[in-house]
């Protein structure tokens, strides 16, 4: 028997199918082994930066499993996915299992053909993959750590820092800082409803815009007087050229802006459609195809669009480990047009689709024509418009939503006169650059060579899970919290978040891959002056306060001037005499009441005893996100919480958490469910649950409407309205 170990259950599932007997398949659910959770310990920096990996506690029994079937069986293969993460797994595991000699193979898409190839072509772990995945583990660890406790005692216990994610946040406050300094300044844009001599109706609009209303007036009331005609009619060609095949950073952004996935949920979709051998990997930064990829796409574009169609082009990568480079993200099968076990699923993998074989067609051609008007008056500028449409559609046949919309302009000819029924003017403001979505941030972190292909999604959602970003819509707002870190970052440690420190850091990770480095080399060319650095910043003050208030609002209680600072929920303004008074407002000046005592004694703090001789806690009213509840008033030092029996629970047990139950509670908006938990867990929804779970997202199933029985809790699932769900 030969044992074959993937990483994921449903990836064995798959391969299963290809081998025939003989074969047993089995995953390994993830990492076997990692370092332990924030322990300083889990690295040995003397010896050498060795990290002490340890068992992860959930993967006894599977390896256990594991170990049985590794001993019965001749041969173990290893079969994690063909990047670094999946050497790092494949390596974990032979040491876990005690095996000698395993195979590994890697392949790039799980079809039977790959497989099989890859099993002809097994070779040993490769080392320097390995390595380059334990650098970045330790580089971060060791990052993060150290940054995260200077920033712990320096600005606020609990914050946190990261090699990749603190670059990221700077990307986004510089942007931010950008905003609150532009000064916009006025225009005025002129439109012209004309008509021609035929009575058809023609928009013009005017190719000056004045940066006054009353140069604007001038204007329109001269061109209103004067005589229109059209002075030129210009046509001109032009092409309009394929992208190239999907990377995983240009299928999240084309999956943010035309499907409206977020990155981290493209990586789950496109992973599903991996192990289920639809696709290829979809971690890559390759724009290759391989020639029998090229070969299908040119029968498939034959058969579809005729051979004229085809033109096979070779992208440049940029990427410069070599030795990982990887196709594209492609279909397995191209003529495969559809395929997916979901809407969501279906969805993306057409996206890949249109991409792959658009990329390998005819360019399209654009006819853009631009009709100009002359008035008849020395102060008047002319007035212009301009159309397009697709004369020759080329690989637009393939993508057709890539094609958008044709503007059409009406049958003119030089010279002919115009009627300007009405003129108007409309005053805007310029605009300051827009902040970024999750889409256009990964664009820009790969534009300056800031994290790869594994990791674009977890920096998003890092980012997000500190609460340093909130999103609205596809934007991301730098939170205040997420502006008071980053400011903090970059005066102390501008030189380990700028862009050139972190995209060398990458690029001395690809090194080690391609065996062109030193592990022990790396990580103390780094440590040694970052941890001198670190220690440098012991004795800078703490960051008490972020500046004063203005006089405007002064303290609720005592009437002292105020300072800002900084809370768990961002911004507020505190009495300048804090801790003698507590008097504090919001950031926006409303008073904020301090919590009220009930006049009982906390039971788990509140007797004196020996945890708590000088300070026993009372119990204190406070308003949090659902409505009042009663706590200690020592917390943070004390969390205790009472909870409120006459609650009721719905019996319907937590998804996030997994421990505690959804019990309706009354806020300030009325009803609502939240996890017993509350506040360790945040979960909340709406409306009563179910108990049954989304097929879609597996989350919380809740009440509709009267035409909706049932629907997903989380907002952001297609599940959540099912109605707008398209029946397939
Ligand atoms: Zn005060
Ligand atoms: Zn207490
Ligand atoms: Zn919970
Ligand atoms: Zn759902």
């Amino acid at each position: 028997m030969k044992l074959v170990i993937v990483e994921s259950p449903a990836k064995a599932k798959t391969i299963e199918k290809y081998l025939g007997e003989g074969f047993v398949v089995r995953a390994s659910v993830g990492h076997v082994r990692d370092l332990p959770k924030s322990n300083k310990t889990a690295i040995d920096i003397k010896k050498g930066f060795v990290p002490n990996y340890e068992v992860v506690d959930k993967k006894k029994d599977v390896i256990a499993e594991l170990k049985k079937l590794a001993k019965k069986a001749d041969e173990v293969i290893l079969a994690s996915d063909p990047d670094r993460e999946g050497e790092a797994i494949a390596w974990h595991v032979k040491e876990v299992l005690n095996l000698k000699n395993p195979k590994r193979i890697v392949f790039n898409e799980i079809t039977k053909e790959a497989v099989q190839a890859a099993l002809n072509n097994p070779r040993a772990i490769d080392e320097d993959l390995r390595q380059a995945q334990e650098a970045r583990r330790v580089l971060d660890r060791l990052v993060g750590y150290d940054l995260s406790g200077l920033i712990w005692k320096k600005v606020r216990y609990g914050l946190s820092a990261g090699r990749v994610q603190s670059p990221a946040l700077r990307i986004l406050m510089e942007r931010e800082r950008e905003i609150r300094a532009f000064i916009p300044e006025k225009y005025w844009v002129i439109t012209a409803h004309t008509e021609s001599a035929t009575h058809i109706p023609i928009e013009l609009t005017c190719t000056e815009e004045p940066k006054t209303e009353k140069a604007a007036d001038a204007i329109v009331s001269a061109a209103k007087k004067s005589d229109w005609k059209v002075a030129s009619i210009k046509e001109s060609g032009a092409k309009r050229t394929p992208k190239p095949p999907f990377t995983t950073s240009t299928m999240q952004q084309a999956a943010s802006s035309r499907l409206g996935y977020a990155p981290s949920r493209t990586m789950g979709v496109a992973q599903k459609l991996y192990e289920a051998g639809l696709i290829t990997y979809m971690r890559t930064d390759s724009t290759n195809l391989s020639q029998q990829a090229l070969d299908q796409i040119s029968k498939v574009v034959e058969a579809e669009y005729g051979k004229d169609h085809i033109e096979l082009r070779e992208y440049k990568t940029k990427s410069k480990s070599a030795q990982e480079a990887h196709e594209a993200i492609r279909p397995s099968s191209i003529s495969k047009m559809a395929a997916g076990r979901n809407e969501e699923q279906k969805r993306l993998y057409s996206l890949i689709w249109a991409r792959t074989v658009s990329s390998q067609m005819i360019d399209a051609e654009i006819a853009r024509t631009k009709i100009t008007a002359e008035v008849a008056h020395k102060d008047v500028p002319n007035f212009a418009v301009t159309g397009s449409r697709v004369i020759k559609e080329g690989w637009l046949r393939a993508d057709i939503s890539a094609r958008g919309e044709d503007v059409e302009l009406p049958k003119v000819t030089e010279g002919e006169v115009l009627n300007a029924k009405n003129i108007e003017s409309l005053g805007k403001e310029t605009q300051p650059l827009p902040r970024y979505t999750e889409a256009r941030l990964i664009k820009e972190l790969e534009k300056r060579g800031i994290g790869r292909p594994s990791t674009y999604a977890a920096i998003m959602r890092t980012l997000n899970d500190r609460g340093y970003v909130t999103k609205e819509g596809r934007t991301l707002i730098p939170t205040d919290t997420g502006d008071v870190v980053s400011s903090f970052l970059e005066e102390h440690f501008g030189n380990y978040i700028s862009d050139t420190f972190t995209s060398n850091m990458e690029d001395e990770l690809d090194d080690i891959a391609s065996g062109k480095r030193k592990y022990l080399k790396t990580l103390k060319d780094f440590y040694t002056p970052f941890s001198k650095q670190v220690a440098s910043k012991e004795d800078i003050p703490k960051l008490t306060n972020l500046g004063p208030v203005s006089k405007e609002f002064l303290c609720p209680e005592c009437d002292s001037d105020m300072v800002f600072k900084l809370s768990k929920n961002g911004k507020f303004m505190s009495c300048a005499k804090f801790p003698d008074c507590q008097g504090a407002r919001k950031d926006d000046g409303g008073i904020i009441e301090p919590p009220k005592e009930i006049g009982e004694k906390c039971p788990k703090c509140g007797e004196p005893g020996p945890r708590s001789k000088q300070d026993p806690g009372k119990l204190v009213m406070r308003e949090g996100r659902f409505g009042m509840f009663i706590s200690c008033d020592r917390y943070p030092k004390c969390k205790y919480i009472k909870q409120d029996n006459t609650l009721n629970s719905t019996g319907v047990t937590c998804t996030d958490c997994k421990d505690g139950e959804i019990i309706e509670r009354h806020g300030r908006f009325g009803a609502f469910y939240s996890c017993s938990n509350y506040p360790e867990c945040k979960l909340a929804i709406k409306a009563k649950p179910t108990g049954n779970l989304c097929p879609m997202c597996n989350k919380l199933m809740m009440e509709g409407t009267k035409t909706i029985p049932e629907r997903c809790s989380v907002k952001t699932c297609p599940n959540h309205n099912p109605h707008k769900l398209e029946d397939k």
